[in-house]
């Protein structure tokens, strides 16, 4: 078995759905992180490791998208038209890094998208 996500609880469920819709068997895990937050773990057998991981960038670009869709692009801090999607997606490095934000070219400043 192997972990293909440490994430919220809350996150962790339509994860595991879409991953079912897949054709992949996830497990869930519930633990405390470092900071004594609750995660959820999730679990897969190694033969559909790679497979998950594909199946959760994925479901995280759909994710992305859609919370592109709705955001405003605007800088709140300078209200600048100039803000540009990063994609922060970096399974190599830390695959609980599911996350993405938006930079502003006028003022630099980060903003993480709702929702
Ligand atoms: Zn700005």
């Amino acid at each position: 078995m192997k972990t293909i996500a440490e994430i919220d609880p809350l996150t962790a469920v339509p994860i595991v759905e879409f991953l079912k819709t897949a054709g992949i068997p996830c497990d869930m895990l519930s633990k405390t992180d470092e900071n004594g937050l609750d995660v959820t773990e999730l679990v897969v057998g190694d033969d559909h490791f790679e497979k998950a991981c594909e199946v959760i960038e994925q479901w995280d670009a759909q994710r992305m998208a859609e919370v592109e869709r709705l955001a405003q692009r605007r800088c709140p801090f300078c209200n600048s038209a100039r803000v540009k999607f990063v994609d922060d997606l970096d399974y190599k490095k830390s695959i609980t890094k599911i996350s993405a934000v938006y930079r502003c070219d006028e003022c630099g400043r980060i903003t993480v998208p709702r929702g």
